[in-house]
């Protein structure tokens, strides 16, 4: 066996695990030996029964007295045992789990972990971790705390999935580690490592540590692992881009850019002004651009790419534009057919699902500023002749397809989950490359673009256009739900509509308090009877998601129950309040972009926010929201409050894994950065560290553009 293996070929795991495995993202030994436990339970804490305290976790052996299940009126399965580890009895409950009673028997020798109650006057413990000691080793041979996995000890907790419990996880790490544990070189050179854990023996920590602070060494390692690896990639890919031809320089014309953004309906904001200028130097460098414009929806990050998208047809260059739906497509079409077709500029259309381009051939300007006003629809053309518009906008069918990029100067992508994939493809085999502007509306930290984003040069539009309305925002009360339903019939009265937000599709038993919306549709089909109402999720097939978009833009339905996949691309003016249930399963960013949903057009609008976590710090988390209104500073404190962990959703994933990198330690940041930029200014191929350059291309396929 070698860290390689499959999973599947390990004895013991059937298809069924192997299932719930992938749903973990666990193929390989490797995967589940880096599936490190987000926690420890503190069983190490071995006592007796007799000098145990309310409220401590402790760890007992002894022996079992009695098991049985009792049947409630409810029809609820207790399980009850007495167990005496001969100090004292003491009772131990489980729920739910009447299969115990097969595996545990009276007479049988136990070490059991939890925290100690008193329960109707009785010492117990709830739903104790258990571990059967061998009879033939009595108490007083073994040590207590010392050779049993899930009890007395520091007991590691892992991310789980339904069907596998950290139990498990637990028992197969410690089945597997000894087995490959040794085959793990450790690819950190030992300059930079400095002091720190070596790698196998951080892994054995992370999983079995001694204690606390072993536990921490061995974070601190693999925390830095992961934060200077993906340094080191995007470090390397900023050089090998840097290094690639350009397809054709540009000229730039100031007074014909001027002269553009002049008859722009509106007034560029300062932001918007900055960030152009940021490009426009980039552009003058001859060297291919790859700027990353970070800016709130309806910021105007696609106005900028306009203009230098009309600057690079001045040059007799084309613009490729890649929008992550179809959906997106078409309004970017529609923006940029207005914007683009009175100066002249031919707008092509070109998605998966419609086999055709369409394009649009410039006409008289419509005085309608930024209303989808396009110019006349002129021609279908057959779906691989797209040489006649200056811009072409799509999905990734602008990828798939066998699109001529010849004369491409620049492409533009817009909000993709996969940033460096996009390039990749376009750019196969290219010798010259065009200049890349990507947009997106996701906030990301200073400290975490500083890593993740370390091959791309960034913008930020920080300044929204005069005249966009707060949304007030409210976290309502449990009590005052009723007069919230009151309001929105009120509106919905007024011609107003509603989105209802929450954080599952269906209800789940792990989760009982947490709001799903198919269930929540029903109910709330009862409280509103004279209501439209219409429901929308990730699982709906794509053509039945249409439908349901069109029909709430439409103003055909009056509230619309969704999870959070509202978040692109949603646009309708006439909707004025969002509810979102359950808001503290979301963070505090993704709170503020969902909120932007609504206020979109003149009409006040308002965002209920709702949670079942009365705790006073999530209260306050969820508060921010009621006088903040800046993205950014919103993604940082959650990056305070919660840490890195799975808090930057759509910007983290399909780019790199981080588990336990710690995103809130600037210092650190900056000093991986630095270091991977050393190396490679002093090793630029990494021919001096071969297992280095190995793991790097394990990572590295996300950013570098071959
Ligand atoms: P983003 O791409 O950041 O979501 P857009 O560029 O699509 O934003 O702009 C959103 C809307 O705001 C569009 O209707 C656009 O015409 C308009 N807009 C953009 N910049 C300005 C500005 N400086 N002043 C007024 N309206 C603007
Ligand atoms: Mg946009």
């Amino acid at each position: 066996m070698d860290p390689k293996t499959p999973l599947s070929q390990v004895t013991g795991i059937g298809p069924g695990l192997l299932y719930k495995l992938k749903r973990l993202n666990l193929n390989t030994v490797q995967d589940l030996i880096y599936h490190f436990p987000f926690r420890y339970d503190d069983f190490s804490n071995a006592t007796s029964a007799l000098e145990a305290k309310i409220g401590e976790s402790v760890t007992l052996q002894g022996e079992i007295w009695s098991i049985q299940n009792i049947y409630t009126r409810s029809r609820k399965i207790i399980t009850k045992a007495i167990f005496n580890d001969g100090t004292s009895p003491i009772e131990l409950t489980w729920f739910n789990s009447s299969w115990l009673t097969k595996q545990i028997q009276t007479g049988d020798r136990l070490q059991v972990s939890g925290k100690i109650a008193k329960y109707k006057s009785k010492l117990s413990i709830i739903a104790p971790r258990w571990e059967k000691l061998d009879t033939e080793k009595q108490l007083p041979t073994r040590q207590v705390g010392t050779q049993s996995l899930h009890t007395g000890r520091l007991v590691p907790i892992y991310p789980e999935t339904e069907g596998l419990s950290s139990k498990w996880l637990r028992t197969k790490i410690d089945q597997l580690l000894p087995q490959v544990i040794n085959q793990i070189s450790d690819p950190m050179p030992d300059e930079i490592r400095n002091g720190m854990l070596l790698l196998a023996p951080a892994i054995q920590q992370i999983h079995f540590p001694k204690d606390f602070e072993q536990a921490e060494k061995a974070r601190d390692r693999l925390g830095f692992d992961e934060l200077f690896f993906v340094s080191l990639a995007t470090q390397k890919a900023r050089l090998e881009w840097s290094k690639k031809p350009l397809v054709e320089p540009l000229k730039i014309k100031l007074d014909q850019l001027d002269q553009f953004i002049k008859k722009l309906p509106f007034e560029l904001t300062s932001a918007q002004q900055k960030v152009l200028k940021e490009i426009l130097e980039d552009l003058k460098k001859n060297q291919p651009m790859n700027r990353l414009i970070q800016g709130e929806v309806g910021s105007g990050k696609t106005v900028v790419a306009t203009i230098i998208a009309y600057l690079v047809h001045k040059n007799n260059l084309r613009t490729l534009f890649m929008a992550p739906t179809e959906i997106l497509a078409f309004q970017h079409f529609e923006t940029l057919s207005t914007l683009l077709a009175p100066f002249g500029l031919t707008v092509g259309i070109y998605t998966g699902s419609k086999k055709f381009t369409r394009v649009v051939i410039p006409r008289e300007r419509s005085d309608h500023g930024n209303l989808p006003r396009t110019g006349k629809i002129a021609s279908l053309i057959a779906r691989n002749d797209v040489s006649l518009p200056d811009i072409i906008i799509g999905t990734h069918a602008l990828l798939s397809e066998k699109l001529s990029t010849e004369n491409v100067g620049l492409v533009i992508i817009d909000e993709q989950q996969r940033f460096g994939v996009e390039q990749r493809t376009l750019l196969r085999g290219k010798a010259k490359i065009p200049h890349f502007l990507t947009m997106t509306a996701t906030p990301i930290p200073r400290t975490v673009a500083l890593t993740l984003y370390g091959d791309l040069d960034m913008s930020v539009i920080d300044e929204l256009p005069e005249g966009r309305q707060k949304v007030k925002t409210y976290l309502v009360p449990e009590k005052k739900r009723l007069d919230s339903y009151k309001f929105i019939a009120k509106k919905v009265a007024a011609g107003d509509q509603v989105y209802i937000i929450t954080p599952l599709i269906e209800a789940s038993e792990t989760l009982s308090t947490v709001k799903a919306a198919k269930v929540e549709f029903e109910k709330l089909k009862k409280i509103f009877p004279d209501l439209k109402l219409d429901l929308l999720h990730g699982r709906m097939k794509g053509t039945d998601k249409e439908h349901v978009i069109g029909d709430f833009r439409s103003g055909k339905t009056n509230i619309l129950v969704s999870t959070s996949v509202v978040e692109v691309g949603m646009d309708n003016p006439n909707a004025t309040i969002i509810v979102i249930e359950g808001a503290e399963r979301f963070g505090l960013a993704q709170l503020h972009q969902l909120r932007g949903r609504v206020g979109r057009g003149r009409k006040e609008s308002y965002c209920l926010l709702y949670t079942s976590n009365y705790s006073s710090d999530e209260r306050r988390r969820l508060k921010y929201l009621e006088t903040t209104f800046d993205g950014l500073r919103l993604a940082e404190l959650d990056l305070k409050i919660r840490g890195s962990g799975q808090i930057f959703g759509t910007a983290q994933s399909g780019r790199f894994e981080f588990k336990i990198a710690n995103f809130s330690n600037i210092t650190l940041l900056e000093k991986t950065k630095q270091a991977a930029k050393d190396l490679l200014i002093q090793d630029p191929t990494l021919d001096k560290y071969p297992l280095l350059r190995a793991k790097l291309q394990e990572i590295a396929s996300e950013v570098m553009p071959d």
